[in-house]
């Protein structure tokens, strides 16, 4: 009965979002990607580029003058938030600091004026959702039980290298009995401490991404509620919680997390969407080694089979805008020297080209780009003893260091970033192959994780300075183009 007034809701919903487009085209664009891949630096550069007149020569119908402009408009959803452009956007631009990271859903309206080729002026309405891509990575748990899950996560927990993060967390969970009385504390805790493994994994050493629960992670505005106050258990994945027991109030928030978390997100929000991007900080995986690799490998496959799922049933293809467009994109492409730029992209397209390949039948078009929403580092040719070598110049965040050396957040600093291989397929087959990102000359500093400030912006004129960028306006043809001719 629950999914039969599901499916009601959605054809409903879905008819009122048919009616809107029908009289006014709109494009609802989800940007997505786990935390800190580049979320709000895309949309805020995205919003900023094409509102205050961007340098975009590969995006057709702007570059050819037929965007007459571009504004904000009230965003739909009352119940969303808004992305918080103006904030983001001082920040980078009179701060010169990256704005924070997306924690929630939240959305945003750009309203396009433009003309067709031939002639006729016409109004795209652009909907940006941005929400994290660790929520996706729930869909998996719809089908499971609290005992599978619990099983699995636990399994995965023992190996290398999550296991010694996991150290504490299974220590709580030795001395718990599942069998014994419901205990708030005892769930509080590991819940705590579970959440705490999950967050080491995370770490930009570790770059592990594949960590359902994901509003563990990314609470959005449920923080601390009790659908998402519970962890694994060692309990057998056939088995039968006791009624009353610790076993049983897991059991029952699981259950919740289902409910209230997982499924509202995917029919109010996840169904809804026409286009999608997913960026991943492919670069963050590689340096830290074939697991992340093989880990964002995961992630992103999981990810991808959640635009499989919205088509299957009859409702979805009457009614439901679908995703017909998904762009991967991997970002900070900045960080490497534009000779590296395309190698990037083929260690992205190499760690989703088995789910592609699962996903061809679903009539959507999936490329792949390396970018950089907002570039902050520019390119020089610098002396090394008697070699020039391509290097990128930027100002290291205060605090950054590198070689024994502490940066001011003031200086700019020439690194020699190292070559991407030209072919991906080594960096996936374990370790032996893989050497990270190789410094050109034996520099002992590890240049590579530097967080540089955003750059400092030139006014031309009386004009409006624009955010640089790398191939921002390849994504933005991928993705709208078509709805602009
Ligand atoms: P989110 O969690 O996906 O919203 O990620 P953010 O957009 O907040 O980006 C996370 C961090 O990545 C930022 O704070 C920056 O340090 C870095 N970053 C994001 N985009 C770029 C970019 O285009 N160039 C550079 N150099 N750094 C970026």
């Amino acid at each position: 009965f629950q999914d039969m007034v599901e499916e009601a809701r959605l054809s409903a919903r879905a008819l009122i979002d048919y009616g809107e487009h029908f009289f006014n085209p709109t494009v609802r664009l989800g940007v997505t990607g786990l935390s800190r891949a580049g979320k709000t630096v895309f949309i805020t550069a995205l919003i900023h580029g094409l509102t205050r007149g961007g340098r975009f020569p590969v995006f057709e119908a702007y570059a050819s003058g037929r965007i007459a402009r571009a504004h904000l408009a009230p965003q739909p959803d009352d119940a969303v938030p808004r992305f918080a452009y103006e904030n983001h956007l001082r920040a980078l631009v009179e701060e010169r600091r990256w704005p924070n990271s997306t924690v929630d859903i939240s959305e945003l309206r750009l309203v396009i004026d433009y003309q067709r080729p031939n002639g006729a002026d016409r109004t795209l309405t652009l909907d940006i959702v941005d929400y994290p891509g660790e929520w996706l990575l729930d869909l998996p748990l719809l089908q499971k039980s609290y005992e599978q899950w619990s099983a699995e996560s636990l399994a995965l927990s023992r190996e290398a290298p999550r296991a010694h993060l996991a150290t504490e967390w299974h220590a709580h969970l030795a001395t718990l009995k599942p069998g014994a009385r419901e205990d708030e504390q005892a769930t509080l805790t590991a819940a705590k401490l579970f959440t705490d493994y999950l967050r080491a994994c995370r770490d930009e050493r570790f770059a592990m991404s594949l960590l359902p629960p994901g509003r563990f992670l990314m609470p959005g505005n449920l923080a601390g509620s009790p659908a998402l106050t519970f962890a694994p258990l060692d309990v057998p994945a056939g088995g039968q919680a006791p009624e009353g027991s610790l076993w049983a109030m897991m059991v029952r928030r699981f259950e919740a997390y289902k409910d209230v978390v997982v499924r509202p997100f995917f029919r109010d929000h996840f169904a809804r969407l026409d286009r999608q991007i997913v960026l991943a900080d492919a670069l963050a995986a590689f340096n830290s080694g074939p697991e992340a690799l093989h880990d964002l490998e995961a992630a992103l496959a999981g990810i991808l089979d959640c635009f499989n799922i919205g088509r299957s049933t009859i409702l979805s293809s009457l009614f439901r805008p679908r995703i017909d467009r998904i762009l991967f994109a991997a970002t900070k492409a900045d960080h490497l020297h534009h000779s590296s730029h395309d190698r990037l992209e083929a260690v992205l397209r190499r760690a989703v080209s088995r789910a592609v390949a699962r996903a061809e039948d679903t009539g959507a078009a999936i490329d792949v780009v390396a970018l950089a929403a907002v570039r902050a580092t520019r390119e020089a040719q610098v002396a090394h003893g008697r070699d020039k070598l391509p290097s990128i110049l930027g100002t290291p965040a205060a605090g950054e260091s590198a070689g024994g050396e502490f940066f001011d957040g003031n200086t700019e600093v020439a690194t020699f970033p190292g070559d991407l291989p030209l072919d991906p397929e080594p960096l996936f087959n374990g370790r032996d192959a893989f050497q990270g990102l190789s410094t050109h000359a034996a520099e002992k500093s590890d240049f590579r994780f530097l967080r540089f400030r955003p750059p400092k912006l030139e006014r031309e004129g009386a004009d409006e300075p624009t955010l640089p960028h790398i191939r921002l306006d390849r994504a933005l043809q991928f993705l709208i183009g078509d709805k602009l001719a």
